[in-house]
């Protein structure tokens, strides 16, 4: 996690660290500080938000063209202003900045404190620029020379930024793990965790690669490896747009997010999907059709929101294509020493495509021969270049922690994708498929439609907002829609939920119910609708709140429920693509009269790029 940017050209560094690190904001933000070379080597640091560091500097010089910033999402070290990033080396010559963690920080700590270093904060990544220091001075060399010695010496994950006193107009940098994009101005570049600090200033980007060393110096940028092989750094032009990173009218990027996923599922089946025409393709897909459709078995990584997706996924591609799916939190698959074939698919599912976890259970999985499938939504991020075949999600940049679009984009893909996995087994009547993409396309409209009961859901979120517990109940395809509802309260409002397939709460979870209990039940008109009746009503006996998500026109379920929110009616596999809507902006606006800070809810950041 964290965000790191810096820049180095003939305009103020300054102005354009701290706007770039508020946009990375999401990543990190439990300190912040930023580096500015201008003869001197000036730190500045500060516990809390960008904004607590920009009030820091308001009275400094700040006057420089070549600097560094950092918004942290701590690992080692609690957060506070010595813990916070740049970290100067003993003899303040050099800083750095860094994403990541160093493994093997405390051995590396004792052989230099055994050479006389002192720390001064208990972060890894102090650890890092002396080892850097200490190899120049005992190498006599110049600093990417160190850097690249250095990088031999780490352990870990790591984005890092180095900048010199003593070798000023240059910039230093290297990844392994974490990522790191440079944009390519006209005589100025710029460097970031991803993309959205650089945009406005440039289009063209080039991703440094895992083992690369970046040395940008006299306005040119050289790459080589941690080998010292020069590589020819591989511009590429990004179609992201400004517009699409900032707030647009709302009050927080988690409630744009929600309102843009009419869009954002359009654009995910986008030349994927006509079904006047009876389109349906995936561009990764073609390639590896043949192993798709002889798979024994797909295994579905990911975690958190992204692993709830592959729940879904499973249902769908098992009862579609008729491939047995397992779907494996991606931080226990990688360590578990798990039975993998060169038979088996491997689908990744990831919205910033560097989830630490997800992309180590990747390696394992290649490791084994098995072919893997990323599903990602940032375009050129790790998973996506570590992936044999994949598919962007296209629902465009997601800031808001919580995550929103990303999920039904994953989702609709996911659909996508086991729609042609069963055409092409022929696993799938045709007459099924064909209303299926006509239903499929007609999601976005009713997904519209699912946003208009925003005011009734306001009306709820009054009324459970003093909660201290909730359950979240579903079957079938709206199980996985159950365990994402409980995370999203969890995540922005800090009320404790648990998310359960309905059927299970007999084995335990019922005992929590009382009086105070709101039970959240999403009980859609399907196939396991008349036993989500009867557990409605064993619910109602022992007198829990019962909101219900419901098909509009339910008769039943209003009569025995303390409040309902109608969602359209539509097929049963596409259902979580509507059901979650309402509880998207439950968590939301539960958050919201906590007085929570939704888009930067605590302990939690974007992309976990720690394992
Ligand atoms: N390990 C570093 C620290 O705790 C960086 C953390 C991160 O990248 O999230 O300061």
């Amino acid at each position: 996690m964290c965000g790191i940017v810096a820049y180095i050209g003939h305009r103020e560094a300054c102005p354009i660290i701290l706007k770039g690190l508020r946009r990375l904001e999401y990543r990190g933000y439990d300190s912040a500080g930023v580096a500015l070379l201008n003869g001197n080597l000036n730190v500045y640091k500060k516990k809390g938000k960008v904004s607590d560091l920009e009030n820091f500097l308001s009275d400094k010089d700040t006057h420089s063209t070549i600097g560094m910033g950092h918004t942290r999402w701590a690992t080692h070290g609690e957060p506070n202003d010595s813990n916070a990033h740049p970290h100067y080396s003993n003899s303040s010559r050099i800083a750095i900045i860094h994403n990541g963690i160093i493994e093997n920080y405390s051995t590396l700590k004792t052989l230099l404190q055994s050479k006389g270093y002192t720390f001064y904060s208990d972060t890894d990544t102090e650890v890092f620029i002396n080892l850097i220091e200490n190899i120049q001075d005992e190498n006599n060399c110049k600093l990417d020379e160190a850097v690249r010695l250095a990088l031999h010496e780490v352990v870990g994950a790591y984005a890092i930024v180095v900048l010199s006193k003593d070798e000023p107009n240059q910039l230093i940098a290297a990844r392994k793990g974490s990522p790191l994009v440079i944009g390519v101005g006209q005589d100025e570049y710029f460097l970031a965790s991803d993309a959205t600090p650089i945009i406005e200033y440039t289009n063209n980007v080039v991703y440094v690669n895992d083992y690369e060393i970046a040395i940008i110096k006299d306005g040119e940028l050289n790459i080589k490896t941690r080998e010292d092989i020069p590589t020819t750094p591989y511009v590429q032009t990004l179609a992201l747009e400004l517009d699409s990173i900032e707030k647009g009218g709302y009050d927080h990027f988690m409630l744009k997010e929600i309102f843009e996923q009419p869009r954002s599922i359009h654009d995910s089946m986008r030349g994927r999907l006509i079904a006047a025409q009876n389109h349906l393709i995936m561009g990764g897909f073609r390639e590896f059709e043949n192993k798709f459709v002889n798979a024994k078995r797909i295994i579905i990584v990911a975690c958190g929101t992204s692993w709830h997706a592959g729940l879904v996924a499973e249902y769908l591609i098992e009862d579609l294509a008729r491939i047995p799916v397992e779907v494996e939190y991606a931080s226990e698959f990688r360590y578990r020493n798990p039975i993998i074939t060169e038979d088996d698919i491997v689908i990744a599912i990831s919205q910033s495509g560097e989830t630490a976890d997800t992309l180590a259970a990747i390696e394992l999985a290649k490791q084994k021969g098995a072919t893997i499938f990323g599903i990602c939504n940032v375009v050129g991020s790790s998973i996506a270049r570590a992936s044999h075949a994949g598919a962007y999600t296209h629902a465009g940049p997601e800031i808001g922690v919580a995550s929103t679009k990303a999920f039904t984009a994953q989702v609709t893909v996911l659909t996508l994708l086991a729609m042609i996995i069963g055409s092409k087994r022929g696993t799938i009547e045709t007459s099924k498929l064909r209303s299926l993409m006509i239903e499929l396309e007609n999601i976005p409209s009713k997904v519209e439609q699912a946003l208009e009961m925003h005011d009734k859901v306001i009306e709820i979120a009054e009324e459970l907002k003093d909660a201290t517990n909730a359950l979240y109940l579903g079957r079938g395809y709206n199980f996985p829609v159950a365990l994402e509802g409980a995370l999203k309260l969890k995540e922005i409002s800090y009320i404790h939920a648990e998310g359960y397939p309905a059927a299970e709460m007999k084995h335990g979870p019922i005992a929590l119910i009382d009086e105070n209990m709101p039970v959240i039940v999403i009980a859609t008109k399907d196939s396991s609708y008349e036993k989500i009746v009867s557990n409605i009503q064993e619910v109602k006996a022992r007198k829990g709140r019962i909101i219900a998500i419901v098909t509009e026109g339910d008769k039943v379920i209003p009569a025995m429920a303390e409040h309902v929110i109608e969602v359209p009616a539509t097929s049963e596999y596409l259902v979580p693509l509507l059901s979650v809507i309402p509880l998207q902006l439950l968590s939301y606006h539960i958050a919201v009269m906590r007085g929570c800070n939704v888009d930067q809810p605590r302990n939690l950041a974007k992309s976990v790029t720690v394992e």
